[in-house]
């Protein structure tokens, strides 16, 4: 098997709970409880739960923007923390993150064009005179123009702001992007246009996504594989067919009911869970699902349930699955 592009073992990732006047821990909040993927070259896999699940600290902590409490990360064979900050500033333009709503990372007052610039200068990967001609040919390649180059960010749209954040990204001509919720602010059709452009983007240039969305509709159509995630832990594994075939944990289940069919005869019984999900800093025992799964059994509020291959690379964490 060739070596993964992006390797995750065990990694964790606590905050700290401080109170009093000196601050002391009197907790912590387990954001990523010990999870694990690896991501071949040329791949998508798509990082699926509810807001709150732990996804987003996940692609935050693998770039380094967030430090690991324990684990490790492996990029092209490397162990990112390892680094030192100038070799990890060295590596960084390979692994870009893509957020969802990069206007905030704009600044209002700098034109877009130089704004998707001024990573190519912050890191000296192109010479001040040919930054134009870079910017231009990126903006084209996500669906924008010349004209787009001198305009302000408000006088975007929001698929058009998108855009520009994938542009931005892609500048540095990164092997990984990282995308958090890419298109869960945009409307339907809009977001469409942008996992198109995602696609065409990985057909010509080779990408490898980390793709995290709360919605399984919208990885569906772009990811080869899929983790789902809950509290954050994962929970189930597969190739994206297989995922939405045959899903065997409860709540991989659960959130596939919730998602629409495209032939209105088929219907898929929804499970409703009950409540919330759980506090992080303090997560129930056992299965940590156990306090809304329907299937609960007196095992799963006890015993962790193993994270194993049920056949075929299909990993799930469940006790009767
Ligand atoms: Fe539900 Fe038990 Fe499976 Fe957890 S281990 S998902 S509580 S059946």
């Amino acid at each position: 098997m060739p070596e993964a592009l992006l390797e995750v073992n065990h990694l964790k990732k606590y905050f700290p709970i401080q109170k009093g006047l000196l601050n002391r821990t009197v907790g912590h909040v387990k954001a990523v409880d010990g999870i694990s993927l690896s991501i071949q070259k040329g791949e998508t896999f798509g990082l699926v739960g509810e807001s709150g699940s732990g996804k987003s600290t996940v692609g935050k902590t693998i770039i380094r923007l967030t430090e690991k409490t324990e684990g490790e990360v492996k990029f092209k064979g490397v162990d990112l923390y390892g680094l030192s900050p100038q070799e990890l500033r060295k590596i960084r333009p390979s692994m870009q993150l893509i957020f969802q709503d990069p206007y905030s990372s704009l600044n209002p007052r700098v034109r877009v064009g130089d704004a998707i610039g001024e990573a190519l200068l912050d890191h000296g990967l192109a010479p001040k005179e040919e930054i134009r001609n870079l910017v231009l040919e990126v903006l084209k390649s996500c669906g924008l123009s010349s004209y787009h180059f001198d305009r302000f960010p408000h006088e975007f749209s929001g698929g058009q702001r998108q855009r520009i954040g994938i542009a931005r990204a892609l500048i540095l001509n990164p092997d990984l992007i990282i995308a958090d919720e890419p298109v869960s602010a945009l409307d339907v059709s809009i977001q469409a246009q942008i996992i198109n452009l995602f696609r065409k983007l990985q057909d010509t240039r080779g990408l490898t996504y980390l793709f995290i969305s709360h919605d399984l509709s919208v990885v569906e159509h772009l990811c080869s594989r899929i983790g789902v995630m809950y509290l954050g832990s994962m929970m189930e594994t597969a190739s994206r067919d297989e995922l939405f075939k045959n899903p065997l944990h409860p709540y991989t289940k659960a959130l596939l009911s919730a998602v629409p069919i495209p032939i209105p005869k088929l219907k898929r019984e929804r499970i409703v869970l009950k409540g919330d999900i759980p506090n992080p800093a303090d997560p129930p025992a056992g299965c940590k699902f156990h306090t809304r799964c329907p299937f609960a059994v007196g095992r799963c509020k006890e015993e962790v349930p193993v994270f194993r291959d049920a056949g075929g690379g299909h990993f799930v964490a469940c006790h009767l699955a």
